[in-house]
């Protein structure tokens, strides 16, 4: 396999499936298929999934509420939707653990960096869940970050597109995708890869990522086994 230890970032909003909120089971499911295969060939695999399908900070405004209030809320989301994917793997009998930026000692392990690698040697699939556990960042920031603290060879942001094009694919037909493209290249031309926060604490640590369709079955396994999947952004 190309890598030996990936962090899969996954968007909270993708695991919507085709409803207009919350978590829709068959997508679910073909997401911990997906995981256990890979997980199968012995990469070690962290995954950070984000909470939009539920709750966003900046959301908050629009129901009156206070923005810091709104993060949390938003953290919590993706600890939803960590103990689900969680479920979804242990059904499938994958060995997960769940460990949490914010301390919910019923349902997590607090995050601890050590314990985060020790797990992953053992070839347990570690989710991250809470983000980094401070408001104002996102969960591309959280997946930024873990992926550096554990030493991952890579981040994985599996989204509904599948790459980064030269424009919005999905307004404009002449968009085309980049097959390959450098941090500075992104930063030049302006594009969306992940917000600043996320990427930049990428390029500084010069960890690569590659933006994929999750949403293709079979996809995350190609990419590990070398094929040209998404975008690869590097040094
Ligand atoms: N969030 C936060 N700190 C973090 C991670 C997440 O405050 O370290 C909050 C933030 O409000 C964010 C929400 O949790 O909007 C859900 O995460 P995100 O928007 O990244 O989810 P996604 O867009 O990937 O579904």
């Amino acid at each position: 396999m190309k890598y030996n230890r990936i962090l899969l970032k996954l968007s909270g909003e993708a695991l919507m499936g085709e409803q207009q909120y919350g978590i829709d089971a068959v997508r679910l499911m073909q997401y911990a298929e997906e995981i256990k295969a890979v997980a199968a060939t012995g990469t070690q695999v962290a995954v950070v999934i984000g909470g939009g399908n539920i709750f966003r900070g900046v959301q908050a405004a629009a129901f009156g509420l206070d923005r810091v209030q709104g993060d949390y809320m938003g953290m919590l989301a993706t600890v939803i939707n960590s103990m689900a994917l969680q479920s979804a793997l242990e059904k499938l009998d994958v060995s997960t653990r769940l460990l949490s930026g914010l301390t919910i000692q019923q349902v997590c392990e607090p995050y601890l960096r050590r314990r985060a690698m020790r797990h992953l040697e053992k070839g347990r699939v570690v989710i991250f869940g809470a983000g980094i556990g401070s408001p104002y960042f996102t969960t591309d920031s959280a997946a930024s970050l873990r992926a550096i603290e554990i030493e991952a060879d890579v981040v994985l942001k599996g989204t509904r597109v599948d790459g980064i094009y030269t424009a919005d694919p999905e307004k404009d037909p002449t968009a085309v995708r980049y097959p390959e493209i450098t941090f500075e290249e992104v930063m030049a031309k302006n594009l969306n890869v992940m917000d600043m926060t996320a990427f930049t604490l990428c390029k500084e640590n010069n960890l690569p990522i590659i933006v994929f369709d999750m949403n293709k079955t079979g996809n995350l396994q190609r990419l590990l086994e070398g094929d040209t999947v998404g975008t690869l952004v590097t040094m």
